[in-house]
């Protein structure tokens, strides 16, 4: 590295936030009360391993700011899980909630695991011990969990099992990301990836570009990368790049999508199948006109963002641009649709599923596409113009979008 560069999500998130409380003119005061979460919680969890052996795992919980509403947002299963990740995560769910205009604060939970060294009834105990030890914390009108990386529908159907035994009733409205069957909404599974469709057409538009044979890349084949693949291939654009945690595949011809679809495992693992692979780090730098990382953190850096070939950087990954790598990308006229902005439709269809448990009345498909397709359009035409009129980067604009919501409720109640 030539220069220092912050690659602690909160910090970094810390000083946009600051920044564009500043330029909607809210004070310090304002600043410390959401520069953190307003709430915590560590949490031990015991869990009985398949080989009779106790093995001990640490999760968190964090609840940013309730002011607008309940808080919301995915629980991670990761080995990496830090405090300050899952506290940075549910700053930028408020931020996402505030750009959508959900009527939410931003939560956030992860437990420090590795899903895929563990069988199937262990994770099953693992995410019932979690809600028993959160359980007092969340709720359907307190704090309503959904998936993030490497939890699933599957984990949870057990995590609102748990709930309703713990609480003695149905309660569908606690988790959001449920199989159809339990209350799941249609559409949840593929939202992230369909918000983040909806997010590269308004980009291309405004640089008047189509979709049809742009060449895309994307990095992680989960939830968020594998639809989004598979929805930019059947809209006709070209797919030349994928990777996943062990490599990458590239082919300027575009790839064989629908066969990675089909070969990839639950957790979006798919290149070890493949003998000439290439690195992550050389797949974000291939010629392509749309770049989408949709992995982890810290994935554009000062070390490649002046070599990103791409246009066009749509963040479907939670904070995968470092703030130096954003004002490089915005100085080379890159279009960077920014985390909050571009990853909010998990978030967006995770509401219409809260909505219609707590209405006891379920929308078809094409309800549920019609009304994403309208709310995210409006968010990033929204984020563009404060982009423009206000002439700062997209992710200062999207920030400034954001925390609004959530500043001008939190001064209603009094609490600044
Ligand atoms: P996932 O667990 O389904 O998939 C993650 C993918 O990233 C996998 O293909 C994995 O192999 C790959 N990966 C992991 N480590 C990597 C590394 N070091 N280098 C390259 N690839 C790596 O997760 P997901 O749900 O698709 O989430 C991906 C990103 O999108 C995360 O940042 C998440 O917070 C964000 N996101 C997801 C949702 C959602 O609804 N799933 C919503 C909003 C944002």
């Amino acid at each position: 590295m030539t220069q220092t560069e912050n690659r602690n999500v909160l910090h970094a998130t810390q000083i946009v936030i600051k920044e564009a409380l500043g330029k909607l003119g809210f004070g310090d005061d304002m600043y410390e009360l959401l520069k953190e979460p307003l709430r915590l919680l560590t949490v031990r969890i015991p869990v009985r391993m398949d080989d009779g052996t106790m093995r001990m795992f640490t999760g968190y919980r964090a609840q940013h700011n309730d002011a607008v509403g309940p808080t919301k947002g995915g629980v991670r299963f990761h080995p990496d899980v830090t405090e300050d990740e899952v506290k940075a995560l549910s700053i930028w769910m408020s931020l996402k909630c505030g750009i959508v205009n959900l009527p939410y604060g931003g939560g956030k939970g992860g437990i420090i695991c590795d899903p895929r060294q563990m069988s199937f009834r262990e994770l099953e105990r693992l995410s019932r011990g979690y809600v028993r030890a959160i359980s007092q914390m969340v709720g359907p009108s307190k704090d309503i969990p959904a998936p993030d990386v490497m939890t699933n529908a599957q984990i949870m159907a057990w995590m609102m099992d748990e709930y309703s035994r713990i609480r003695e009733f149905d309660a569908p409205g606690f988790i959001t990301g449920k199989p159809l069957v339990l209350g799941g909404s249609h559409g949840r599974e593929t939202a992230t990836a369909k918000g983040v469709t909806i997010m590269i057409d308004q980009a291309l538009k405004k640089r008047g570009k189509e979709v049809a044979g742009a060449k895309v890349i994307v990095q992680g084949f989960g939830n968020a990368g594998s639809f989004l693949a598979k929805f930019m291939h059947e809209a006709g654009a070209v797919v030349v790049g994928i990777s996943d945690a062990y490599g990458a595949l590239y082919d300027e011809q575009g790839l064989d999508i629908e066969e990675l679809l089909d070969r990839r495992d639950s957790f979006g693992t798919v290149t070890k199948l493949f003998k000439s692979t290439i690195t992550n780090a050389e797949l974000l730098v291939k010629p392509c006109d749309i770049l989408v990382p949709a992995a982890i953190e810290n994935q554009i850096t000062i070390d490649n963002a002046a070599h990103i070939q791409a246009g066009i950087v749509v963040e479907a990954a939670n904070g995968p641009t470092t703030l130096e790598a954003t004002n490089i990308l915005t100085e080379r006229d890159v279009l960077l649709v920014p985390d909050v902005l571009a990853s909010a439709g998990g978030v967006v269809v995770s509401y219409f599923e809260w909505v219609q448990n707590n209405q006891g009345y379920y929308w078809t498909e094409q309800e549920v596409a019609a009304k994403l397709q309208e709310v995210m359009e409006n968010a990033f035409e929204n984020v563009y113009n404060i982009h423009k009129t206000r002439q700062v980067n997209m992710r200062l604009a999207a920030y400034m979008a954001g925390v609004r919501k959530v500043a001008e409720a939190s001064r209603y109640r009094g609490w600044v």
